[in-house]
């Protein structure tokens, strides 16, 4: 049987261990079925860019996590989507930001890889692409959930910006996503999908729709989405850096992400999933969690929030 291995992110700075055990049962349950889609999709031969599409796409349709549906309300009480996707067989890639009305962002992020010259739209252009390719577009309040508004509400009119894993958010849902997958061919792929910050001004943009930040993928040493404040993971050009330590120092997977996530960013920042073309996988982060999940060819299957 030729390998595969997929790996799925909720977001860093997870629920902490000691809320109540059905709202942990919650997270365990939507990871597992994620995951499980997921590898059904590699087992019967799915590529893995479609297969990272189609996985945050549930991600996407489910308001636990910050990304499509259950996106964080941004300063002035609307939402502000971004997403990325990159395909390592060739480095083609596409990304979103700003988007108000589309359901799955990560597609749209897709379809400017494929069916656009250009890399990355923002915003009011963005739509407008999508309309031209015939997106349906949801009425503004289908991204509305109780949770986040809740979560909004306790900084709405203030300066304070937050992550889903600062304490004070420690009640709410959380979660930006991502997917990275080695296929059967020997392909990697890697997408990202978010809600950004609750709070978030001035049209502010994280690295989850940056290329070489917060995603990123090449068949010669790995795929990489990540997760945490964003503005850390522009600066130190994550994703990217996970590349370049494998490529031009020839580190291991682990070694890489372990190192990056350890010591290029502080504590408490946020975390990142990473595959590469053996079908390693390598899930780090230093905040309280992580949602993750990781199943293989070899029948590993594993969901976890924290230790
Ligand atoms: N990285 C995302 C951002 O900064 C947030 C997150 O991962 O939770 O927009």
């Amino acid at each position: 049987m030729k390998k595969y291995t997929l790996a799925i992110h909720g977001g860093a700075g997870a629920i902490p261990p000691t809320v109540p055990e059905d709202q942990k049962i919650l997270y365990f349950e939507a990871l597992e079925k994620i995951l499980k889609y997921g590898n059904k999709l590699l087992k019967k031969g799915e590529t893995a860019l479609n297969t990272v599409e189609l996985v945050v796409n549930k991600f996407e349709d489910c308001p636990l996590f910050n990304c499509g549906k259950g996106s964080v309300f941004t300063f002035d009480g609307g939402h502000s989507m971004d997403a990325s996707i990159m395909d390592g067989k060739n480095r083609q890639c596409g990304a979103v930001t700003g988007i108000t009305r589309i359901q799955h962002p990560v597609s749209l992020a897709k379809d400017v890889m494929s069916n656009s010259k250009y890399v990355f739209l923002n915003g009011k252009g963005a739509e407008e692409f999508a309309k031209e390719l015939g997106y349906k577009f949801k009425n503004k309040k289908y991204f509305d959930t109780v949770k986040r508004y809740e979560q909004w509400r306790l900084v709405q009119g203030s300066d304070k910006t937050s992550l889903d894993h600062n304490a004070e958010f420690a009640a709410a849902p959380k979660g930006t996503v991502g997917a990275v997958a080695l296929d059967i061919y020997g392909d990697l792929a890697a997408a990202t999908s978010t809600g950004g910050m609750t709070n978030k001004k001035w049209d502010r943009i994280g690295d989850s729709p940056v290329i070489g930040a917060g995603t990123f993928a090449d068949n010669s040493t790995c795929a990489v989405s990540c997760t945490g404040e964003g503005e850390e993971f522009i600066k130190n050009v994550i994703a990217f850096d996970i590349h370049a330590l494998m490529m031009y120092k020839g580190l291991s997977l682990k070694d890489a992400s372990e190192y990056v996530t350890h010591k290029v960013l502080k504590k408490g920042i946020g975390g990142l999933i990473a595959v590469d073309k053996e079908g390693n996988f390598s899930l780090p982060y230093n905040t309280l969690g992580m949602y993750r999940g990781v199943a293989t060819s070899k029948g590993i299957f594993e969901v976890k929030i924290w230790e």
